[in-house]
Formats: structure tokens, C-alpha cells, sequence
């Protein structure tokens, strides 16, 4: 088969539609992108690309660009609330079994990064995907403009609220976590953070980690009923008293941080699904595998898409065929994360002081090879290789 025979669409812009587009260039497919949004920009707020994501954005020949824009993330340690060490992941043995450092990144640096590298002609916004209908071989998408498209590979990659996702497979709507976030961005000159940290409390979690341009990227998860319309009008001022007793910088960041520089939702994610692939229609990112963010794994997860998809596009007989691949490739360990992610957030986020007394005297006593192994078993295995059948 050759892929550039085929007419390709991707369905969103964010990570993985983008770097969708970028990868199916090198192999001489024009993806046309259709995004909802009439600008891509990218939110005001930062995430980590771990060592698999670096490793991923090396198959796909973007990682020397993107590694400028990024912090280097020496660790990675959980706190308590006075500031105790309960976890210190030794993220130094998996960047060397990956041979990849682990960044922070803003993730409207990377958004604009990866649009620069897609002709202008090939991402249409203010298209908004509402369903669609195979006609024959093809795909015909229908955009709430009244406008149409029609394809021979369709890449659904509109992110955890996926429309189309829902009219493939009807029961996989968003489900919520039981938690709400905060995000900033601020600067960092008055704090002068150098240490990337995530800090369980009883009133709930904190994380901050310095970013390139001496910015500081903070979030804040707090336990909640699902658009809580009490804390949805919350500012600094609530926040800053919700988190005084937290140890330092944390109420001096809070303090930095102006009303208009938060950016507040609710942490949702979908219930891994048994499927991936539809014949010519394949889910990507979080279209098809939307986690919590407690494994900082999402965007990673995206990028290891695309990387895999290429990989199959290469060597496939038909597009069935390399998205049933892929399915077969990723599904496994998509689900283990968003699985994962889901169990550590509801241990993380337990606000009863008994139960956060023995869950942090666990932490401290527990051998470091114990608390390693989560991490070990996510990062330290080759994504490239899981249930790869051919050589390429
Ligand atoms: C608080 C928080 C912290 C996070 N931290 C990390 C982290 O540290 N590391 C990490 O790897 N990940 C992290 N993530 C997850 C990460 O943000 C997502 O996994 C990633 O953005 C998914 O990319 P995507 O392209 O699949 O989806 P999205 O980024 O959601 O992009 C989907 C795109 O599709 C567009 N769209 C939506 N509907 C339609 C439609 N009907 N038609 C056309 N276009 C449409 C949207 O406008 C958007 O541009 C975090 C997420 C949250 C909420």
C-alpha cells in the first residue's frame, strides 16, 4: 500500500492532530487538520513531556527543536504538606534506559511549534466535526457550518469531548474524577523556583515547576462536586487562603498569580474503551484514551500515537489494516495508564487526616524499589516494541 495514495483528515488540532500531521508528511500524505477553534494558540498553561514522549518526538525528528523549548526536569518529587519528601522518583535511571531527559513545557510554545511546521493550506479552522457517514470506501464528515469533507482515512483526534468518538461508540462520555483544577503560568523572578514538586495535603494537591522564560507553571486540584458553581467563581484570594498552612513558595505563588491568569476545569477523563480502530477511522490522543492527569501522561500518550501509527503506515497492506495495528499496539497500555492515572488520583486526593497519616508514614517507610515500580512499568518499557509483529 502506499499511504499517499489515500486521502487523509484529522479531526482536531491539539497535540496529537498536529503532530498526526506533521508525521503523515514524512510519509507524503497531505492530512488536511478541520479544527473547531478560528485561532490555535494553545492554553496558558504548562505539562510535562516525560522520557517516552522525548522518545517518541525523536522517532517523529522533532525532539532537538522541542527539547530547546522545554525545562529539563532533573526530578520530580511528592511532597507532603510541611514539604517532607514522600516519593522521590529516581527519574535519572529511566532517562537513561530511554537515553531521553524528562521536560516541562508550555504548552502554547508547543502548539505554536508544531503548527510552524504545517502548511497554512492544510489546517482549516472554525470547523467544528458534528458527525459523519461512510459512503461506500469513504468517509464524508459533516461540520456544524452545513459544510462537508470527505476522506479515505479519517483521524479522529478532538480530544476528550470527541463527537465523533460518541457516535462510533455511544457509552463513552466524559466521566468526572471527582476533582476540580486550577492552572497558571506566572513569572518566576520574585520566587526563583528551580525544583519541579507535587504537594498532598488535606485540602488538596499542589503542583508547580519552573519553565523556560523564567516562568513558574502551577496547578491545584481540589476535592468537589462537578461544576461546583461556589468554587467556579473562586479567585486567588480563596485559593491562597484554602492552601496558607501549605509550605513554602506554594501561598508566595499564590500571591504572584493575578485572577485573570487562572484557568479553572473540572478533571474528567473516559472509561478505557475495548476499541480503537474502525476500520478507516482510528481514534487519537485523547479522543481515544483521555487520562487524569496524574501520571503527566496524556499528551505523552498522544505523541507515542503518532509515532506507532507511522511505524504501521509504513509497512501495512491496507489503512484497516494499520489501524487495526495500531489498536492491537496501543490499546493495552493506554487502559493500564488511564487505569493507573484514575487509582492514584482518588489515593492523592483523600482529604481524611487519618487516612492521610497512615497513607504518608506508608509512603515514607516503603522501600524506593516498591515505590519505583509503577513508574518503572510505565516508562522503562520500549512503547515501540509492545506487541510489534513485523520489522520495519
Ligand atoms: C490539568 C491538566 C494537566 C495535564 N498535564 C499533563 C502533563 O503533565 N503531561 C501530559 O502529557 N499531559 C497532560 N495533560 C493531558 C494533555 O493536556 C492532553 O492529554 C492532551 O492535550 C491531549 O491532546 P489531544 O490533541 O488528544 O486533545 P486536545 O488537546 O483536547 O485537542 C483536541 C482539539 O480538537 C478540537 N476539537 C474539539 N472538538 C472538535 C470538533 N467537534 N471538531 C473539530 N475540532 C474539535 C479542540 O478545539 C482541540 O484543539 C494534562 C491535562 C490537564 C487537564
Amino acid at each position: 500500500m502506499k499511504p499517499a495514495d489515500n486521502t487523509f483528515i484529522i479531526i482536531g488540532g491539539g497535540i496529537a492532530g498536529l503532530c498526526a500531521a506533521i508525521g503523515l508528511q514524512q510519509l507524503g500524505i497531505e492530512a488536511h487538520i478541520y479544527e473547531s477553534v478560528t485561532e490555535l494558540k494553545g492554553i496558558g498553561a504548562g505539562f510535562g513531556l516525560a522520557a517516552n514522549a522525548m522518545q517518541a518526538l525523536d522517532h517523529l525528528g522533532l525532539k532537538d527543536e522541542i527539547s530547546k523549548l522545554g525545562h529539563y526536569l532533573g526530578s520530580y518529587n511528592v511532597l507532603d504538606q510541611k514539604g517532607n519528601i514522600l516519593v522521590e522518583p529516581n527519574t535519572k535511571s529511566i532517562s537513561q534506559k530511554y537515553q531521553q531527559d524528562n521536560f516541562a513545557i508550555h504548552r502554547a510554545d508547543l502548539h505554536q511549534f508544531l503548527l510552524s511546521k504545517i502548511p497554512a493550506n492544510q489546517v482549516h479552522l472554525g470547523k467544528r466535526a458534528n458527525s459523519f457517514e461512510r459512503i461506500g470506501e469513504q468517509i464524508c464528515i459533516h461540520f456544524t457550518d452545513g459544510s462537508q469533507a470527505v476522506c479515505d482515512a479519517l483521524l479522529v483526534a478532538d480530544g476528550v469531548h470527541s463527537l465523533l468518538r460518541q457516535q462510533l461508540i455511544s457509552a463513552s462520555t466524559p466521566r468526572y474524577s471527582g476533582y476540580t483544577c486550577w492552572r497558571a503560568t506566572i513569572d518566576n523572578s520574585s520566587i526563583q523556583l528551580k525544583k519541579s514538586t507535587e504537594t498532598w495535603g488535606a485540602k488538596g494537591r499542589f503542583g508547580m515547576t519552573p519553565l523556560v522564560g523564567n516562568r513558574v507553571y502551577w496547578y491545584a486540584c481540589i476535592n468537589s462536586p462537578q461544576q461546583n458553581p461556589t468554587l467556579k467563581n473562586w479567585g486567588i484570594a480563596e485559593l491562597a487562603d484554602n492552601f496558607k498552612d501549605y509550605h513554602a513558595p506554594i501561598p508566595t505563588i499564590l500571591s504572584e498569580t493575578k485572577d485573570a491568569d487562572l484557568i479553572w476545569n473540572d478533571i474528567i477523563d473516559i472509561a478505557p474503551l475495548q476499541k480503537l480502530a474502525f476500520g478507516p477511522i482510528l481514534l487519537l490522543g485523547d479522543a481515544g484514551h483521555a487520562t487524569t492527569p496524574n501520571l503527566g501522561q496524556g499528551a505523552c500518550q498522544a505523541i507515542e500515537d503518532v509515532a506507532v501509527l507511522l511505524d504501521e503506515l509504513k509497512t501495512a497492506t491496507s489503512i484497516p489494516q494499520a489501524f487495526s495495528q495500531f489498536e492491537n499496539r496501543r490499546l493495552e497500555r493506554v487502559n493500564y495508564i488511564s487505569n493507573t492515572s484514575w487509582q492514584i488520583g482518588k489515593i492523592a486526593q483523600w482529604n481524611n487526616p487519618f487516612l492521610i497519616g497512615i497513607r504518608n508514614f506508608c509512603m515514607k517507610i516503603m522501600p524506593n524499589s516498591l515505590k519505583q515500580q509503577q513508574l518503572n512499568k510505565l516508562l522503562s518499557v520500549d512503547f515501540m516494541q509492545i506487541n510489534r509483529t513485523h520489522e520495519s
